[in-house]
Formats: structure tokens, sequence, C-alpha cells
């Protein structure tokens, strides 16, 4: 007998399916009413607004003492970001010693307001983690969880915003913040204050082991109603990065599948629509992106995209029942993901008090299939000729059709760089040392002038992009190494990678990083000098060897 058919809520049915094979269950009390989310109680035609958000766990909170508000940000048009924290007992902060061996897990939603799942499903999961029967998760994790991430655009809701996903039909949110910036190419140049808040709120002040970032995909038709992604740079940890593509999201597929009966599919499209024999391919590598980024932090990220063709109840059922696919595995993995995380940050800090000839930073990519294909439950295609469009479009038949095909998701080092001991930066605009902070560095500064041998960047060549991308016209630069021996005031600043943000650390430095701040303009008053039209030397060098320096922390 399926006992789900007994029940009528379609929050009971998530519920009861998330016990299944849970924590042991303890002896409940009678549960006291829970509120219903704005999907809930609309049978699907809307989604929540801010005041809805902030109603919803106001509610929850007078149902029970384990969660508590933390403010995320203040946005540009002046929201307080919620940033939720759910714990038994509720750590009155990250220092608190009753959490000292819990895994603290961040859930992050609505950073698209208009793909709005992520909100109602982290919601209801709040809601619902909290049920006498499901608190004994709680015993081993601590959720930190930001239902709408992007409070300004969730208030601009509209019927006509994403009109190729079906429902809400009252509407939903706009992509961008108040700023006009998509907060998920922020992540380096941190410009908004979401993504500001998330770096010091969220990462320096918690120090999360897992962040997921919820979406909607946009593209090719398929059976699965959920799709996900690892981190993908390769100046990751790629011990780490392997872990999370080979082991932990096909464990958490596997859990959404048998416990919850929802499928999953790693994160992509089609190479060639016209030929899906050709691969299936994944998002672009650059940690602009930010679950790429959390993988230069040596942390675990999950990168949730529904399937914008499902309908709109369809795709908040996937988004739940993902999310306690993932809290199931860590509550299960909690001790190992923990020491996974510390011995990364151990050997990561190791690697930068004697970097070696082999200790490399990737400045250019390639992507390769991965090792075993994977199989996409897709329909067959045909050409159509649409009325007022000049091309062929392809359209998606009755037709069911299972492609099994290479899956291009392994990004690698194509052309690479030695690592150094740290860098030196002589005049460092207050913009970078204040970027340099806020993504949590130990950046230090000297207080005594040193003679050392670097190795400069003499830029040879330097192009801004013709088109505007995020208010920026991204730099490229050509240009050669020189080894050479200069003089450094005191006050010049110094990032050593003997810490464990070393990876995002070089990110952010390295001359030739495809994703640093020299590409996003934080150099360009230094890069050319006045009357010259020559390019000069980067404002960074690279201390290749670990030397003796007398200098103190910036906090
Ligand atoms: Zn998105």
């Amino acid at each position: 007998m399926n006992r789900r058919l007994l029940l009528s809520s379609t929050t009971l049915i998530f519920l009861v399916a998330a016990t299944l094979a849970g924590p042991a269950a303890q002896n409940p009390p009678p549960a006291p009413k829970r509120p219903l989310t704005v999907a809930e109680a609309t049978d699907y035609k809307a989604t929540s607004r801010y005041a809805d958000v902030m109603a919803f766990l106001r509610e929850v909170q007078k149902m029970s003492p384990y969660l508590r508000l933390e403010t995320l940000c203040r946005s540009t048009e002046g929201f307080d970001v919620p940033l939720v924290i759910v714990g038994n007992p509720v750590p009155a902060s990250p220092h608190d010693p009753r959490i000292a061996k819990k895994a603290v897990l961040y859930i992050q939603a609505n950073i698209h307001a208009g793909e709005v799942e992520g909100k109602e499903a982290s919601l209801m999961m709040i809601r619902d983690v909290l049920q006498p029967v499901l608190l004994p998760y709680l015993d081993r994790l601590v959720l930190l969880v930001a239902p709408i991430f992007n409070a300004d655009g969730n208030e601009k809701i509209n019927p006509a915003n994403r009109r190729l996903q079906p429902g809400p039909e009252q509407g939903v949110g706009v992509r961008p913040n108040g700023l006009n910036l998509d907060l998920n190419r922020d992540a380096i140049k941190a410009e908004s204050p979401e993504v500001r808040g998330l770096l010091r709120n969220v990462l320096n002040r918690w120090d999360p082991i897992l962040l997921v970032d919820c979406h909607t995909t946009d593209g090719a038709y398929h059976e699965q109603t959920v799709t996900y992604s690892w981190p993908i740079n390769p100046n990751g940890d790629m011990n780490l990065v392997e872990f999370q593509r080979s082991k932990m999201l096909p464990a958490i597929e596997k859990i959404m599948k048998e416990k919850y009966g929802t499928l999953g599919l790693g994160y992509g499209g089609f190479r060639d629509s016209r030929a899906p024999e050709k691969g299936w391919e994944t998002l672009e590598p650059q940690p602009r992106y930010i679950t790429n980024y959390i993988g230069l932090r040596n942390r675990l990220a999950i990168l949730d995209e529904n399937y914008v063709h499902a309908d709109f109840k369809t795709r908040v059922k996937g988004n739940y029942d993902f999310l306690f696919s993932i809290i199931d595995y860590c509550y299960a993995n909690a001790e190992p993901l923990l020491k996974l995380i510390a011995d990364t940050d151990a050997k990561t800090v190791a690697r930068g008090l004697a970097p070696k000839a082999a200790d490399v930073f990737g400045v250019e990519f390639d992507l390769r299939a991965l090792p075993d294909p994977i199989t996409v439950l897709g329909f067959e295609m045909e050409i159509v000729q649409r009325e007022g469009s000049q091309f062929p479009q392809m359209r998606r038949t009755d037709k069911k059709k299972t492609y099994t095909i290479p899956y291009f998701a392994d990004y690698f080092q194509k052309r690479t760089v030695p690592l150094p001991a740290g860098y030196l930066l002589p005049a460092a605009p207050a913009e970078v040392v204040e970027n340099l902070l806020l993504h949590g560095l130990v950046v230090e500064r000297l207080v005594e002038p040193a003679k050392l041998e670097v190795t400069a960047f003499k830029i040879k060549e330097i192009k801004g992009a013709a088109n505007l991308y995020q208010g920026h016209r991204m730099n490229t630069v050509k240009g050669e190494y020189a080894v050479e021996t200069r003089e450094f005031p005191a006050g010049t600043i110094y990032v050593g990678l003997a810490q464990p943000l070393a990876n995002a650390a070089a990110y952010l430095l390295e001359p030739e990083s495809d994703d640093g701040l020299l590409v996003w303009n934080f150099f360009d008053r230094d890069l050319v000098g006045q009357w010259s039209r020559e390019p000069a030397a980067c404002p960074v060098y690279k201390l290749m060897a670990p030397a003796l320096l007398v200098k103190q922390t910036i906090r």
C-alpha cells in the first residue's frame, strides 16, 4: 500500500517522504499548526513576496524555538535580507561551543528572482525540519538559509517575466538586483550588497562546509526534474572537486530517487541540439559563479537547477526533495565531511609554506568529457520553421528517447604558471585591499622595507572588452614574466599563500588569472601611466620563495 495516497496535503506528503530513511524518529508530541507558503496556499498559482517570507518566518518562530533570524545584508532598495539560523539548540553565534562538532550547511535561494522554486522549497524545508519527527537532523547539522537572497528582484513580480516556464501564473520576479547586477556573476568583484553580505555574514562568519545555490534551467527538454553541478574550476582542490563529482553528488542523486521519487541529472545542455549524440555540456568554469567560487575556498558547493519545463508545483517539489536528499547525505556523513574539509585546508596551508615546482595555477582551461557518459531521459526532436523567425528551430516531440552520451564537465588546466609563496602589492589601491579583506583573506602590510627577488609580469598589451559586461569592460592582458630584485617599501601589501583561502587569493591576484581583479578593472588606474602609451608592469609581484618579512596583519 502506498501510504502517500492516504494523505491529502502536499506538505504532509513531502514530510512523510522525508521521514522514511532519516534519523531515528523520537516519540513526537502533537504537532502545532504549520503555516503554509504562498505557493502552497494558492495551489501554486503565486509565489511569496518579501512580506510573505517574513510573515511565514514569524509564524515558524511561534511554532519552534529552534530558529533565529540574522540579517544577511540590506539590499539596494532597502530590504533587510534574512539569514535564518536553524539548530537544536539554535547557536548564539558561530563560536557557540554547542555546535563545534556539527556540520554547518548554507542554502541560498532566489538569487535570480525569476527562479523562485528554491524560495518556496527552502521555506517549506525550514518549517518541516522543525517538526518533532525530523528534529534529529539537527543533532548533527546547523542549517543556514537565505530564502530570498535577491529581494529587490523578487518584488518586481510580473506574469510577463520568464514566460518560458509554466507557472506560477501570477508571475515571478526579475534576474538582477537593485543595481542591475547579476548576483551569480559577482562572486569575485563583490560589488553588490548581497554578495558582500554573503562573504561577510555567511562565509567568513559561519564558514559553512557546503553552499547550495538554487536556480532554474533555461533550455533542454528531459524527464529529470532536478539538475545539479559541483564546483568545476580546476584551480580548486582537485581532490575535493573529484569527491563531489564522483561520490557525493551521485549518492545524493540516489537518495533523491529512492527515498523521494525525484530524478536528478548533471547540469548541462546538448552541445548541438540537432545532434544530441555529440554530448551534454556544463556551465563555464569561472569563479564569478558562486558555486565555482566556493570550490576555491576549499568548501563544498552544489548548484541546483530545477527543470524549467515542469509545472511550478513539480519544480518546487523537486527542489524540496533535493534539499532533503542533501540534508540526508550530510547527516549521514557529517563527521567524514568535516574531516575532509579540515584535511584540505591543512594541505593548502602546507603547500603555501613551501611551494614546489608542481604547484601551479591554471590561466587557460580546456573542457573534456568525463570518464563516464551521462544518461539524459529526453525526447525525440524535430525541426520546425516558426512564423516570423528567419531560422528553423528545434522542437521536442512527445516521443521519449534516452540519450547516453559524453558529458563535457571536466575542465582542466591547459596553460599554467607557478604558484608563489605570496603576492606583493607595493601601491595597492584601497578598493583592492578592501576586496581582499572582504573575501576573508589574511592580508598583511610590510612594517619595514624589504629587498626581494620577485617575478614581475611585464604587460605588453592590454585590451578592454568592446562590450560592457556587468558594468565593466573586462581586461585581457598579454605579457611576459621577468625575475628581478626590487626594494619594497614599508606599507607594501603582502598576501601569503600559507592560508586556507590560498586558491581564492591566487585567483584574485595572479596577473594572468582569467577572472581576477585585473580583469575586473581594479588596477586600471595603475596599468598605464600619464603621458604614456605603454602599459606599466602589473602592480602585483610574485614572491616565489618564502622570505622572512617584518609585517603586520590588516583588519
Ligand atoms: Zn539562475
